[in-house]
């Protein structure tokens, strides 16, 4: 092609990037590869091919990770543990910065591998994935050094298993690393078997800045790999990236053996156009949303929402857009959208979208053609699709938008939240206003306003209901590798001691308290109560499933009121309820000590003290503005997780029942709380007090009965958002959380949490990011 023809099309020219280092050090390991573990290589195992999707070529030979080489990294990491903890956090830092000082220098060997095993063009992996992998390693060595006063008494949690997923390689690999390293922690991380090359040029580096063995472990293999990693007892936590299905499968593998767990699960993202967007910034950021990383991106803004009033304008546009969109050779600078993973990836996106054009959906996609050979799918738009059609509700986990209208912002809200996931949202309007008031009620991890898909480890990145919990990224990403130490001892009673029953021995039927009205159980059972020496001292109702789902929807009609309440508000009513409780503190005591045997005086006035506590917390759990390398302000917003199940402790019935209660409700949750099995009569009581302290019907619901089938109910229930249990079978909770994967917090038994650790319980952060220019208009 002549200059002058060039100059007439304006096509743009090849630009490729050369593979031959890439290939070069694939060459040098062409007999296969080992895993990683303990500082040194194995010798190949049951190997298995990697391939570059643009070309259907081999790239690598991989070995299979067995139980058996899971059980020697773990090993070897247990081994490092001591070692790497003692170094401090100042020594960690250094091999932080080390590593990132290394990905750098190697930057442009790790781009072209990337792209070569992923299929995603050389311009994201350039530009994109290896700067953000180093900037993690930066941001968490300044974790490390700060970390000693930062997070004053906690400590690594120890042996993490960490396993990731295909889309971003490398990138998801420095997300699990770098915190967990800088927390004081040992990692042994299984890459996806589809992309596990870049993990592999990672070891390398960890041994080259002679990161102490066994620090860094890396075992390849597929998911009876991963499995058997989940499953090694010597590993305290687990942090998995990929579908909901398997997080699922990691949920109920994981219950009840005390090991931590965040998951970072799949998505269906809005991205909500109102009429008065700048349109074609907006079709900018729909290219960014939904065809950046060929769509396989777990928060891309896979629905669009538009208002209807521009609706026919903003598809022309995004539809002309998408003619000049190039899909082809990964390894061209100029291509936009590279090769879909792998065939069998393909061949899901594909059965999909004929799917929802089956179920009436209109497809566009534009005039050229995708490369017929490699795994290649061209961008593509369904239109004319209802909220309930397959498109719309599945995660496809390619290059495929669906669009539908709305009319008012309220409908835009229904619509977005109209998903089973909740990972993240973009919102685009002219209108600040427009936006912050959409923001709140959005339910997702991260919101993007006039933007999409902005990633940056001052930020924490997860999910809302089945997209996960536990966040990646900033102070909020760092406490998933920590645990509190020393724990911290369970308070007992100043004066604990068996005292006489004072002779009172009211024989009284107490109710449930649903929706802040006395209700009579659903069973018609009642269950008597006995004082320590065995005399029946009332009877209270027995509460059953049907019981729990009104107090669950007692609970969400009370939800958006009381967290939509200012914090001064709750707070309000926190010290009413401490005043009330005050008042009739004698006679509190006295029933403690005819339920316990123990004097109750000292346990009633730590009861008040912790509603003055909640009460104080509730407007001062701010948040934090995050400073990330994009002009952005983002706002790390806690929010209330909303209706929480509650079993309470079984000792100490009524400051067993306060201490839980209590912040939760401070931070905006409500409550259906299941009271201390043996000794429910303070809580029974309590629901007075509630009655006269202003506290709004539903906040607080409170069921009697046998704890662990109450709990377990609740843990069951599509509708719960998060489940606290304080008692000895967390296995029973964890595993019954699965359906709708809601938050646990399963405390060890025989300890009380920190503060701190019940106000992020209590909340799941929102990190809402607002762009701004330094460029003025004026
Ligand atoms: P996947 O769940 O199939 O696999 C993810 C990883 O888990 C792989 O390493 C796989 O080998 C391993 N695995 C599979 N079965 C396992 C088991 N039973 N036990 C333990 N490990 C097992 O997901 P994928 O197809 O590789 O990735 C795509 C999914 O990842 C999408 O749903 C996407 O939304 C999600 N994702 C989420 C985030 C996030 O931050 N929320 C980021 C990227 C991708």
């Amino acid at each position: 092609m002549s200059v002058a023809e060039i100059f007439e099309t304006m096509e743009y020219g090849p630009a490729p990037e050369s593979a031959a280092p890439a290939l070069e050090w694939l060459a040098q390991h062409s007999e296969g590869f080992g895993h990683f573990m303990g500082g040194a290589w194995t010798a190949p195992g049951t190997l298995f091919l990697t391939e570059n999707p643009a070309t259907g070529k081999v790239l690598a030979q991989i070995s299979q990770g067995t139980e058996a080489d899971i059980a020697v990294a773990v090993a070897a990491a247990s081994a490092a543990l001591p070692g790497w903890k003692a170094l401090g956090g100042a020594g960690r830092a250094k091999f932080l910065y080390a590593l990132a000082r290394q990905i750098q220098k190697h930057s442009r060997l790790f781009a072209v591998l990337e792209t070569l095993d992923n299929g995603k063009p050389i311009r994201e992996t350039r530009d994109i994935d290896i700067p953000l992998v180093a900037r993690h390693f930066y941001h968490h060595a300044g974790w490390a050094t700060l970390l000693e006063t930062e997070c004053a008494g906690y400590e690594a949690v120890g042996v993490c298993g960490q396993i990731i997923p295909w889309n971003f390689p490398l990138l998801m690999l420095s997300w699990k690393i770098a915190p967990a390293l800088a927390a004081g922690c040992t990692v042994v991380l299984k890459p996806a078997d589809l992309t596990p090359l870049t993990a592999l040029l990672f070891a390398e580096v960890c041994a080259e800045i002679g990161l102490p063995a066994g620090v860094v472990n890396i075992v390849t293999g597929d998911g009876s790999t991963g499995a058997a990693l989940v499953a090694h007892p010597d590993v305290q936590k687990i942090a998995f990236t990929g579908s909901t299905e398997v997080g699922r499968l990691i949920r109920k593998a994981t219950a009840g053996t005390g090991k931590k767990l965040s998951l970072e699960l799949g998505g269906k993202s809005p991205f909500i156009v109102f009429e008065d967007a700048d349109l074609d910034a907006a079709v900018e950021g729909v290219v960014d949303a939904i065809w950046f990383n060929q769509g396989e991106v777990c928060c891309a803004g896979s629905r669009l929402l538009v208002q209807e009033s521009v609706e026919e304008r903003f598809l022309q546009k995004l539809q002309r857009r998408m003619e000049t969109l190039r899909v082809g050779d990964p390894l061209d600078k100029a291509t936009d959208i590279g090769a879909i993973v792998a065939p069998i990836q393909l061949a899901r996106i594909d059965e999909l979208v004929k799917a929802g054009v089956d179920q009436g959906a209109m497809l566009f996609q534009p005039k050229a053609a995708c490369p017929t050979t490699g795994s290649f799918y061209p961008p593509t738009l369904l239109t004319g699709v209802s909220p309930a059609s397959v498109v719309v509700q599945e995660e496809i986990f390619g290059p495929v938008l669906v669009a539908m209208s709305f009319r008012t912002p309220a409908e835009a809200i229904a619509l977005a939240n109209n998903t089973p996931y909740g990972l993240a949202a973009s919102l685009w309007s002219e209108s600040i206003n427009q936006c912050l008031e959409a923001a709140p009620k959005l339910k997702a991890g991260t919101i993007w306003i006039n933007g999409t898909n902005l990633f940056d480890a001052a930020a924490g990145f997860g999910g809302y209901r089945e997209s996960g919990f536990g966040r990646e990224g900033g102070k909020e990403g760092l406490w998933e590798y920590l645990v509190s130490s020393p724990l911290a001892p369970v308070r007992v009673p100043r004066e604990a001691r068996l005292v006489g029953l004072g002779g009172r021995n009211l024989d009284q039927t107490a109710k449930l308290y649903i929706g802040g009205k006395q209700a009579r159980p659903d069973s018609g059972y009642s269950r008597t109560v006995l004082s320590p020496t065995g005399e029946s001292i009332g009877v209270v109702g027995d509460g059953n499933r049907k019981d729990i789902r009104n107090a669950v929807e007692a609970a969400r009609a009370a939800a958006a009121g009381w967290g939509g309440a200012s914090g001064h508000n709750r707070a309000q009513i926190l010290y009413y309820l401490a005043e009330n409780l005050s008042y009739r503190a004698a006679e509190f005591a006295a029933r403690i000590t005819q339920q316990t045997g123990q004097e109750g005086t000292d346990e009633v006035e730590q009861s008040i003290a912790q509603l003055f506590i909640w009460a104080a917390w509730a407007d001062k759990n701010d948040g934090s503005v995050h400073r990330t390398i994009q002009k952005s302000v983002v706002l790390a917003m806690p929010e209330p997780l909303g209706v929480l199940g509650v079993a309470c402790p079984r000792e100490q019935p009524l400051l067993g029942l306060i201490s839980v209660v209590a912040p939760a409700i401070a931070l905006g949750n409500v409550v259906v709380a299941v009271p201390s099995e043996a000794h429910p009569l303070s809580a029974t009581d309590f629901y007075q007090v509630l009655e006269t302290s202003d506290v709004p019907g539903g906040v607080v619901n409170l069921i009697t009965g046998e704890r662990d089938v109450l709990i377990k109910t609740l843990a069951e229930h599509d509708d719960v958002d998060g489940i606290w249990y304080f008692g000895e079978s967390a296995a029973l909770v964890e595993t019954a959380s699965v359906g709708n994967l809601k938050r646990t917090w399963c405390p060890k038994p025989g300890t009380i949490p920190r503060q701190d650790a019940f106000l992020r319980a209590a909340t799941q952060v929102k990190n809402i990011w607002i762009p701004y220019t330094d460029e003025l208009p004026w």
